[in-house]
C-alpha cells in the first residue's frame, strides 16, 4: 500500500497542492466545480479518459484535447490554455513527479505558463522513491503505452514487461520530465490522488 501521508507531506514540502479522493467520481466533481470559464488543455492520458474529465469540463469551459478533436492545432491550443490537465507515469513518495513523452506536448505544456496544472493520478502510479518511480515510468507505463499505440518496439512486441532502451524509429520514450519542485513558471500545481487504479 502506498504511503499517502508521506507522499502528501513531501509533495506539499516541494510546493505542490495536494488533494485526495477515494473515488474518481468525487475527484471529477471537485475539479469540474473548481475549473469554470477557463481555457483548458489536456495531455494524452488514459487516466483522464477513464475519468471522463473532458466531458465533465467541456460545457462550462473551452477545452482542447487532441484525443477528442481532430484539429491539427489542438496541441498548440492546449499549450496556451489557462489550465492544463495531465497524469504522471510515476510519482515518488519522496515528492518527485515523473513523465516520459514522445511528442513533448504533454511535458512542455505542464512546465510553463499555466495558471494551474492538475496532475491526476491513481494510486497505481505511486512508488516509494525516485528510483522506483523512474523504473515504473520506464518499465511499466512506457511499454503499456507502446502496446496501446501498436508500436513496433521491443517492449510492445515482447510478452516481458520491460524497457529495452530501444533504437526503434517508433520509440515513444524521447523526453523525460522530472518535477523536483513546483516549477516557478506555473502559478499553481495540484496533484490529485485518487484511491483507484487508473491509467498506466
Ligand atoms: S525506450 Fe523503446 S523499449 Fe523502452 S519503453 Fe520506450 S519504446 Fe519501449
Amino acid at each position: 500500500m502506498p504511503n499517502i501521508k508521506k507522499l502528501t507531506e513531501n509533495l506539499e514540502k516541494n510546493g505542490f497542492m495536494v488533494s485526495y479522493y477515494e473515488t474518481g467520481v468525487e475527484a471529477v466533481k471537485a475539479i469540474a466545480a473548481a475549473v469554470n470559464g477557463k481555457t483548458v488543455g489536456i495531455g494524452g492520458s488514459k487516466t483522464i479518459e477513464a475519468l471522463g474529465l473532458f466531458e465533465a469540463l467541456k460545457d462550462h469551459n473551452s477545452v482542447s484535447w487532441h484525443w477528442k478533436q481532430t484539429s491539427p492545432d489542438a496541441n498548440d491550443v492546449s499549450a496556451q490554455a489557462q489550465v492544463y490537465l495531465t497524469s504522471a507515469n510515476g510519482v515518488a513518495e519522496t515528492g518527485e513527479i515523473i513523465n516520459i513523452d514522445g511528442t513533448g506536448n504533454r511535458i512542455a505544456a505542464a512546465q510553463y505558463g499555466r495558471e494551474k496544472v492538475y496532475i491526476i493520478i491513481g494510486v497505481n502510479k505511486i512508488a516509494p522513491d525516485f528510483e522506483s518511480a523512474l523504473w515504473r515510468a520506464r518499465n511499466i507505463a512506457a511499454p503499456l503505452n507502446a502496446k496501446r499505440l501498436d508500436r513496433k518496439t521491443p517492449c510492445a512486441l515482447s510478452s516481458e514487461m520491460k524497457c529495452y532502451d530501444c533504437d526503434s524509429p517508433e520509440r515513444i520514450c524521447r523526453g523525460l520530465s522530472v518535477f523536483y519542485r513546483k516549477l516557478n513558471g506555473v502559478k499553481d500545481c495540484e496533484v490529485v490522488i485518487i484511491n483507484e487504479e487508473l491509467g498506466y
